[in-house]
């Protein structure tokens, strides 16, 4: 069997199990969302998940985004999640056809920005690094690590010209600041900071790649952050990421290294837990993105493209 990433691997396996609804693509296959190419409400909030937090959104809309880089992973629904308008995508397609080095991400942010999103929060299942981060742990990166390549990584393109944006804290003050507030109200614990190391994937690690990371440091690691992180800064979009802790990674773990069956089991068993983490996190970000310094990307130097 082809390998695959540890979120949609979950997701292929539950829509296995699932009703057939799950388990076909497009979202006209879902009873609560209609289609529609007329104007629409725009959505300041935009998260990027999988399909397991699909029927979140009431009364969503697809809405049809296009994009100088094609087409995103699946149609952006817009419809309301904690009291807010909402812009969702599955990162890997609602059939799950987007492996971690195939995902558009060009596309998946820049349709996102199109339907009016300025904020977003990313939803992810990670590796742990660390011993006392084990399965179920929540966690609040603050920093990444990318260790992918061959990823269309930016928007500049040949010819295009350029601005370096700056990057040394890729996420989100406020929306980290939000998630923190969510997690205190309700009692939940959440790991405040810690470096995501992104690989390339879709394999695991090997020992000796996991014991690397161990050692400088790094907490968790995942396939899909970067790009994903780094054209929102592009896009002068804040950008927030919850990650669930599904495994210890391979030079953690005493074994066999990571299994197909303890991530299935571990995400199924927290999915509630990130699901109630994202709806209060999104209830209490700000009005909208302001004078947040995550949308200042451009404030020196215009880029070589209109923003959507
Ligand atoms: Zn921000």
């Amino acid at each position: 069997m082809p390998a695959a990433p540890i979120y949609s691997r979950y997701i292929a396996q539950k829509a296995a199990n699932s009703p057939p609804r799950c388990n076909r693509p497009g979202p006209a296959s879902v009873p609560s969302v209609t289609a529609t190419s007329s104007p629409f409400d725009p959505a300041d909030i935009g998260v990027i998940g999988g399909s397991g937090f699909y029927s979140l959104l009431d009364d969503a809309d697809a809405v049809a985004a296009s994009t100088p880089y094609g087409d995103p992973s699946a149609p952006v629904t817009v419809g309301r999640l904690g009291g807010r308008r909402v812009a969702f995508l599955p990162r890997h397609g609602t059939d799950h056809r987007y492996a971690p080095h195939v995902v558009p991400y060009r596309a998946n942010m820049w349709a996102l920005r199109s339907v009016g999103v300025r904020q977003v929060v990313s939803l992810s299942a990670v590796g742990s690094l660390r011993a006392d981060l084990g399965p179920g742990a929540l966690v609040l990166p603050d920093q990444i690590v990318d260790r992918t390549h061959g990823r269309d990584h930016t928007l500049f393109d040949a010819g295009k010209g350029v601005v370096h944006a700056t990057f040394a804290d890729p996420y989100c003050a406020r929306g980290r600041a939000a998630a923190r507030a969510a997690a205190r109200d309700a009692g939940a614990d959440l790991v405040d900071g810690g470096a995501l190391v992104v690989i390339n994937g879709p394999r695991f690690s090997t020992r000796a790649e996991s014991l690397e990371y161990q050692h400088n440091g790094w907490s968790i690691i995942g396939m899909t952050a970067m790009p994903e992180a780094g054209l929102a800064r592009e896009l002068a979009l804040c950008y927030t990421t919850l990650a669930l802790v599904t495994d210890l990674d391979a030079g953690v773990e005493a074994g066999e290294g990571v299994t197909h069956s303890e991530v299935l089991e571990q995400f199924a068993a927290n999915l509630p837990r990130l699901r109630e983490l994202l709806v209060a996190t999104v209830e209490r970000l700000p009005a909208e993105q302001g004078d947040c310094e995550c949308g200042t990307t451009y404030a020196a130097a215009s880029p070589p493209f209109d923003l959507p």
